[in-house]
């Protein structure tokens, strides 16, 4: 049964606004509270609160007889009597009989001072965070108290169902009110905790806290107690164990009853310390942040206030306004990526202008020509868009997406001629040196069927026949000698060099260029927006072409790299063959050696990858280095085998991939860094160690280290013991040929930060956005080219903090400055 309360409550705050004249209610408050207060008792079952009602006088009233002072008096306290029945009765369930679902109430937030601190200050200037609970949110990437502010949770228990002990049940997370009967420190399995009796009026209930005996000092008797966790049986009987746990105060829950945050946490840092300081933290600043978004995006996208959208992320009131808040936040990050890349596109391409190329030069035609194969009908449809950039002053910014082994490389080395029989140079950079040795020789092979090469030495290559003067071909890798290197640097730097291949050591600052009139940059993914930028400033506002192997949906490319003009080689050379994959089990492992060998026997080549995920480069090494010895000595002593890993020494590494190219090594063993781009045409078979450890994409592209021959290959995964998401992505792999549909379920998988090494690429951080939120990046994509035609220096008043914003969140992500 309930208590009406609504109606005493107004009629007391009529009485108040008439000035207790007892004119609030037909026939007087006397006769009302007779009928009222005898069922409001009963309703009541605590003996404590009946008496109240005798004390209160609200049995047997006499309002009529009291003073104007003596009225005002009394009613102020039976208002107060009420507030307490009201909170007490939908605790219980009680004022809303009709609710199927119970929430305990947030209580009334206190109003609060406005901080003075800035929210970029230090988080030590939030008390209670001692210089010692700093360095350990530091190690989570938190110091600032805007960074707090932007510590979001792994995830949340939803404790918001309040259920009586009568009504929970076996392995749910439930969460009840009770009161504390007894509670004191026991043996639990050979340690000390916690116990306590609990109880509330549907019944009484065990609860253990392991490890944990000084909680038992805490728990008072005849406290109220908030507690939300699983159930366990025990003896036949319901039982928390270690379950969440507050007292039912006055505050906000934090830790029970409601939509409780999972943050991530290090060393030293406790949950309970955690949340309890987040929720002051967002409580007290969370307003303080200036919602930067203008608010016609804000109404025209339907999001929610940002201080709103952050105390929501992570205190919830419930799931729906959860993921309100979750949208809002992706929105910003894409909008701000999206607004920031355009900028960044404009600037490049409306600073200084670019060189325009002649493409109509003889040595194209001849260089096509001289290729044993045609160009496929996509290469053919890409040059054409490369060479109508590379025509113009405005300086080319593409990213040629395309299969593992669909040719990008012809399609560049075609434009890098281009660029040199224009009298200038050209660069191409790699990922490794291991792939800029390999571009360098098969680039040299490319060239060397129409132009004779001249001098060859190892880091040299010149031909004639191109041009009127030979034309000349450099590998430069940081691992060739000093003297060597400065001659190299030199001859680039006066223009006697033509195209230069090398890594990152070309956007070193020690090179100079002579005129760099092109730029390709091989994988992308690998080489951040900040090596573009830095290689875009060697030369003279050179054309810049990005190529990648990673297939990225297309809404999510233009967003991630809304700088770059989009072209994709959609279409495999004829005659590439379908690499047979399967998943094996661990029992399977003797027959896959077997297999290994007969294919050996063939003629074959292979490769062993031994992935050793989530692990130091050290330990990889050092576990890779001990498979090998395994392999050699006891599975496969009569072949040979090399060992590859990051941690040799640039010479070993290619000293390994020379004789393995050259077909004097029948297996290489080796950690990931096969990944990219290492071709091997005569290598048909891959056996990939812990593949349930490896996303789609990634199992992709070593699965394209194989079948770049004539020769049927094979793809075999070894998984010891997959997790269901590594069954998943085992079973879609071994069905899934197109990098495009795996890298779409990749991403899904795993969101687009991972997915993309976004940390390492140099673009703001991706912490609430997901692959899987299509619909917020195509709104947030819309959204920022409106603004941007609209006001594309963000110059408008409206738009000075959202310009603000913009500049923190790129500066943040290191680039640009
Ligand atoms: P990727 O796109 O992975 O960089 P590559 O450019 O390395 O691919 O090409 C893979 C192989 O295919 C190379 O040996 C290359 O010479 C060859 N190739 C490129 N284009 C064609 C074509 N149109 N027909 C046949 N073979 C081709
Ligand atoms: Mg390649």
């Amino acid at each position: 049964m309930s208590i009406n309360i609504e109606p005493l409550q107004k009629i007391l705050q009529l009485e108040h606004k008439k000035g207790y004249v007892d004119s609030a209610v037909i026939g007087g408050l006397d006769k009302f509270l007779h009928n009222w207060a005898g069922k409001a008792q009963d309703a009541v079952r605590s003996p404590q609160l009946q008496d109240r009602f005798l004390e209160l006088h609200l049995i047997n009233s006499d309002y009529a007889s009291l003073s104007v002072e003596q009225r005002q008096k009394w009613a102020k306290k039976v208002l107060s009597f009420l507030t307490e029945l009201e909170s007490i009765g939908q605790k219980r369930g009680e004022a809303k009989p009709t609710q199927v679902t119970k929430r305990i109430p947030r209580a009334a937030k206190k109003p609060k001072t406005i901080p003075t601190e800035s929210i970029d200050s230090p988080i030590t200037v939030i008390r209670g965070i001692s210089s010692g609970l700093a360095t350990r949110f530091n190690k989570l990437g938190v110091s600032t108290i805007r960074d707090l502010l932007y510590f979001f949770p792994n995830r949340h228990l939803d404790y918001s169902q309040l259920k009586s002990i009568s009504e929970i049940s076996q392995g749910e997370e439930e969460t009840i009110i009770a009161n504390v009967w007894q509670a004191g420190a026991t043996r639990l399995g050979g340690r000390w905790g916690t116990e306590a009796i609990v109880g509330d009026e549907t019944g009484n209930l065990r609860v253990v806290w392991f490890n944990n005996p000084y909680l038992a000092r805490k728990l008072k008797v005849n406290q109220k107690l908030v507690i939300s966790g699983r159930v366990s049986l025990f003896g036949g009987r319901h039982v928390f164990e270690s379950p969440e746990w507050e007292y039912l105060e006055d505050k906000e829950l934090v830790h029970t009853g409601r939509m409780v945050p999972l943050y991530p946490l290090t060393q030293g840092l406790r949950p309970r310390q955690v949340r309890k300081l987040l929720k002051e933290v967002i409580d007290h600043y969370a307003r303080q942040l200036e919602d930067y978004l203008p608010q016609r995006v804000k109404s025209d996208c339907k999001l929610l206030g940002l201080p709103e959208a952050l105390s929501q992320a992570h205190y919830p009131d419930d799931a729906e306004v959860k993921d309100k808040a979750r949208v809002r936040l992706a929105f910003d990050e894409l909008f701000l990526l999206q607004l920031g890349v355009l900028s960044k596109k404009r600037d490049w391409q409306e600073g200084q202008p670019g060189t325009p190329l002649n493409t109509k030069t003889p040595v194209l035609g001849a260089f096509l020509k001289s290729l044993p194969f045609e160009l496929t009908s996509a290469q053919k449809r890409v040059l054409g868009e490369i060479l109508a950039d590379l025509e113009k002053a405005k300086p080319m910014s593409r990213l040629l997406q395309g299969e593992v082994g669909s040719g990008k490389t012809v399609v560049a080395v075609a434009a890098l001629l281009v660029a040199a029989s224009s009298g200038h140079q050209g660069a191409f950079m790699a990922p490794t040196e291991i792939l800029a040795e390999q571009h360098f020789s098969h680039i040299g092979d490319l060239l060397s069927q129409v132009g004779h090469k001249e001098a060859g030495e190892d880091f040299l290559y010149s031909y004639s026949g191109f041009l009127p003067r030979p034309l000349s071909v450099a590998l430069l890798i940081g691992d060739i000698s000093q003297a060597r290197k400065q001659e190299l640097q030199q001859s680039i730097l006066n223009g006697k060099i033509d195209i230069v291949i090398g890594t990152h050591a070309l956007i070193q600052k020690e090179v100079g260029f002579y005129r760099l009139g092109l730029a390709v940059v091989d994988e992308q993914h690998r080489f951040g927006v900040a090596q573009r930028a830095a290689l875009r400033q060697k030369g003279f506002n050179p054309h810049v072409l990005v190529m990648t192997a990673t297939p990225i949906p297309r809404t999510l490319a233009l967003t991630l790299y809304g700088d770059l003009d989009l072209s994709v080689i959609d279409e495999l050379p004829p005659g590439r063959q379908v690499v047979r994959t399967k998943w094996l089990r661990p029992k399977q492992r003797e027959a896959a050696y077997a297999f290994l060998h007969r294919q050996v026997a063939s003629g074959r080549q292979a490769f062993i990858v031994c992935p050793f995920v989530e692990e130091s480069e050290a330990i990889q090494a050092k576990a890779v280095t001990t498979e090998y010895k395994r392999l050699s000595g006891e599975v496969f002593p009569d072949l040979k085998l090399g060992l590859l890993h990051g941690r040799m020494a640039a010479v070993e590494k290619d000293e390994v991939m020379r004789r393995f190219r050259a077909g004097k090594l029948n297996i290489l063993v080796s950690t990931p860094v096969v990944e990219v781009g290492i071709d091997v045409p005569n290598a048909a078979v891959m056996l990939v160690e812990s593949a349930d450890r490896f996303g789609l994409s990634q199992l992709h592209q070593f699965r394209g280290r194989v079948g770049r021959g004539k020769e049927q290959s094979y793809c075999m995964l070894m998984a010891e013991d997959p997790s269901e998401v590594g069954r998943q992505r085992l079973d879609i792999i071994e069905n899934t040929q197109d990098g495009f549909i795996l890298a779409e379920k990749d991403m899904e998988m795993r969101g687009p930060g991972e997915f993309f090494g976004l940390r390492q690429s140099g673009l703001p951080d991706l912490r609430m956005a997901k692959l899987s939120d299509v619909a917020i990046l195509d709104l947030a994509r819309g959204q920022a080219i409106k603004l941007f035609e609209e006001d594309p220096n963000l110059e408008m008043p409206e738009h000075e903090l959202l310009a603000k914003e913009l500049a923190r969140v790129w500066q943040e992500g290191g680039e640009w400055s």
